[in-house]
């Protein structure tokens, strides 16, 4: 099994290389047009017959287009003429993107810098990997796609990475709890907490309202300023928080499946806001992808009562939960709710899996 990943590298051109790129672009989109023609008009699809009747034309043509690049536009209008089952011609538009193979296009990632082939031979730009990407370095490019963001006058390319995936191996179980005190705790008795999100969303939440009460345009600029920087606070929380617990001993991470059905039977103030958090869904994600580079796994349980069940007793009393604390009425158990909520995920998790894998008889401990 492959694991594809696809990171999003702004580049650093200057000037003259910018209008080198635009003119690249532009001209591999004329090639896709021209092919696109082609194809349509001779009701065909096929990459070879298209080669053989449109290749030296349009070399001569467009001698300054490399010829990779000129087989690159001819591929993808192929691919876009059957996926519209020749019906109609498929059209780029000036400044659609266009793919690299690895013969037009160098990476040299340890350095952040790439050299791209275009009509002026070829040009270097320069990148950042940010920390959190950092361990695809080693991973094999797999495709490259340029685009050109008028709006922002940048370019851009979508890489996509591929590594094997690692065989998984042991079944320790870690169960976590994700939360908006706490942002997880794990049944190991690790917290995460949540303030420093909580006074970055305090703040902007203050501010928020004064600039909504102005309404101007430049307090809306600012509002959107604003939420875009919220939300990257937030995301770089994740992956610093997923980064930890993937890299605990424990092979499998449970998390309560909150996008199940039956979630729907929990009700209540808290849960919704949960299952509304694009936060507590980019978490999940997180958790997915850092895991499967590690030959580990997440696996989703049933989060019904999680927090009312006693994690040392079963007991399943709602009225054992006050707040953040948890003091179980039938053993007398005491225990911070958000820890007992993350034990009983584990023990969930280890049910599970004891019914998928009845061949295997190491049921995993905590
Ligand atoms: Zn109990």
């Amino acid at each position: 099994m492959n694991m594809d990943r696809t990171i999003k590298l702004k580049l650093g051109v200057s000037e003259e290389d910018k209008e080198t790129l635009k003119k690249t672009i532009t001209l591999f989109n004329t090639v896709f047009n021209e092919v696109a023609q082609y194809g349509f008009e001779h009701k065909t699809h096929s990459k070879v017959s298209i080669h053989h009747a449109t290749y030296k034309d349009i070399r001569e043509k467009y001698p300054e287009l490399p010829s990779s690049l000129v087989q690159g536009a001819r591929d993808i209008a192929c691919e876009a003429l059957k996926g519209v089952k020749l019906k109609r011609i498929p059209v780029a538009k000036t400044f659609s993107s266009i793919r690299y193979n690895q013969r037009v296009i160098t990476y040299y990632l340890k350095t952040e810098s790439v050299s791209i082939a275009t009509v002026n031979g070829r040009i270097k730009a320069t990148f950042n990997i940010p920390e959190c990407y950092r361990y695809y370095i080693d991973w094999e490019v797999r495709s490259s796609t340029l685009k050109y963001d008028i709006k922002k006058d940048a370019f851009f390319l979508h890489v996509i990475f591929r590594k094997e995936s690692p065989e998984h191996s042991g079944n320790r179980i870690l169960g976590i709890d994700r939360g908006i005190v706490n942002i997880a705790v794990c049944s190991n008795n690790v917290f995460f907490n949540g303030k420093s999100i909580k006074n970055v969303r305090g703040k902007y939440a203050y501010l928020r309202k004064q600039l909504q009460s102005k309404g101007t345009k430049s307090a809306k600029r600012l509002l959107k300023k604003m939420s875009r920087k919220e939300r990257r606070f937030v995301t770089d929380t994740n992956h610093c928080i997923s980064k930890t617990i993937v890299n605990m001993p424990y092979n499998i991470f449970a998390l309560e499946d909150l996008t199940s059905i039956r979630v729907q039977n929990r009700k209540g103030k808290d849960f919704n806001r949960k299952l509304n958090s694009w936060a507590f869904y980019q978490l999940a994600q997180f958790f997915e992808y850092k895991a499967e580079a590690l030959g580990k796994r997440v696996i989703y349980v049933d989060p019904r009562f999680s927090s009312q069940k006693c994690s040392k007793c079963g007991d399943i009393r709602k009225s054992n939960r006050k707040g953040s604390s948890y003091h179980c009425r039938d053993c007398g158990f005491q225990i911070h709710a958000d820890l007992n909520a993350s034990r009983n995920i584990a023990q969930a998790g280890i049910s599970c899996l004891s019914r998928v894998s009845v061949n295997n008889p190491n049921v995993a401990t905590i």
